[in-house]
């Protein structure tokens, strides 16, 4: 299908595709691979374009253009596409996104949705049937089914997560990255053009009572910010919050990032090792896009996602839905398949299963791009911002 357009144009001016490598045909496996050898097993669902912040990375002072109500994924649409990922496609990890989940009236049902649908495609691998049919007894890495419970997580800004987070933990929810740049309250306003840093952080404290623990808090790399980046990481530690920066990328909604002003994982180093003994700790897995280290000899550690100055593509493991219903295989890859579409018009498990392979096998080599001379810290142009894809 044509790319759904929300979010303003940006052009960073580097090839989209090339021909498929060696021109391979796709193998026989239920998995969703792509032609550089990779499997998703990680899916990001967006459920909403609809935000409560208005984080200048990430999205318009007006907000984004709003999806029409009709056009949003049902619970029970979201509940079937997890059902075909985990039964017949090798979904292991799901994580819901936005624009922000909790703006979603149903979020209790759409993650209720999805661990029902999620628990019954790991109990048909295990029993060796299936509903859908046709990948009865799935290896999940070439060997037996397993036992394993699909891990069902969200990415939020916490703010109303006090209130809702029992009922969300009830319907199955089992881990939250709560995204907060700064503990300044003064700098958090004028990079969210909200002034709500204490809903946030009753937000954090509440997920933290309510078992969600360990709440990974995701910080942007920002110039403004970089001078608090050290209370930040105090402020995780003493709540015991796992904290992971991460560099710009080029996925703001008023295309006005650029190259020179990314704050990078050095300058971070710098700031934050005058007040912390750092020390290397390698990656929790090989796959994890987070490099950490460990504060003070830990056991507190900190996370760097340098996006930017070392792309990671390589290993990526993601899928994503966007809240409209259509798979995106890159974040910054233009194409889209219309999922919602196909079941809408009747299709069966089979069919979608088919159409989510197809469009896995396109997604290109790194940001958008299969040319093999992109430099890591070049982007293809995305029709879509941060907050319209689903970060
Ligand atoms: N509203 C939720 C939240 O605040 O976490 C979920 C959606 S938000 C788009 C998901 C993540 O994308 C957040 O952690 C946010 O910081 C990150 N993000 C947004 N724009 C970004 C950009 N230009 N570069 C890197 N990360 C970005």
């Amino acid at each position: 299908m044509a790319a759904v357009t929300l979010g303003i144009p940006s052009v960073r001016g580097v090839p989209r595709r090339a021909a498929a490598p060696g021109g391979r045909p796709r193998p026989e496996t239920p998995l969703l691979v792509d032609r550089y050898g990779r499997v998703a097993r990680d899916l990001r669902v967006s459920i909403t374009t609809a935000c409560s912040l208005r984080c200048t990375y990430c999205m318009p002072a007006e907000g984004l253009p709003l999806v029409p109500r009709d056009e949003l994924m049902t619970p029970d649409e979201i509940g079937r596409l997890v059902g075909i990922g985990v039964r017949d496609l090798g979904i292991r990890d799901i994580r819901f996104t936005g624009g922000e989940p909790l703006m979603r009236r149903d979020l209790e049902q759409i993650i209720g949705a999805a661990r029902a649908a999620a628990d019954e495609g790991m109990a048909s691998l295990r029993g060796g049937t299936t509903s859908g049919g046709s990948t009865a007894g799935m290896p999940t890495s070439g060997g037996q089914a397993t036992a394993e419970r699909v891990r069902i997580a969200m990415t939020s800004n916490a703010l109303g997560l006090d209130k809702r987070v029992d009922a969300l933990v009830a319907a199955g929810l089992d881990r939250v990255n709560v995204s907060l740049d700064t503990v300044d309250r003064e700098a958090f306003a004028t990079l969210t053009r909200r002034d709500r840093l204490d809903d946030v952080l009753k937000g954090i404290r509440a997920a933290l009572a309510a078992g969600l623990a360990p709440v990974k808090i995701n910080a942007v790399l920002l110039p403004e910010t970089l001078e608090g980046a050290a209370d930040l990481l105090a402020w995780a530690v003493e709540h015991g919050c796992n904290l992971r920066f991460i560099e710009e990328m080029p996925l703001d909604a008023d295309g006005q990032w650029t190259r020179d002003d990314v704050v990078t994982a050095a300058d971070l180093l710098g700031v934050l090792e005058s007040r912390f003994t750092l020390t290397p700790a390698g990656r929790e897995d090989p796959s994890a896009p987070a490099e950490e280290w460990l504060v003070d000899e830990g056991p507190a550690t900190v996370g760097i996602i340098a996006s930017v100055t070392r792309s990671f593509c390589g290993a990526c493991d993601r899928t994503r839905l966007t809240a409209e219903g259509t798979v995106r295989s890159c974040l910054f890859g233009n194409e889209e398949t219309d999922l919602k579409a196909l079941l809408r018009s009747g299709a069966t498990d089979d069919e979608v299963g088919d159409a989510w392979r197809a469009a896995m096998w396109a997604k290109p080599r790194a940001h958008g791009s299969d040319a093999v001379e992109l430099a890591p810290d070049a982007f293809a142009a995305t029709e879509r911002s941060m907050g319209a894809i689903g970060g």
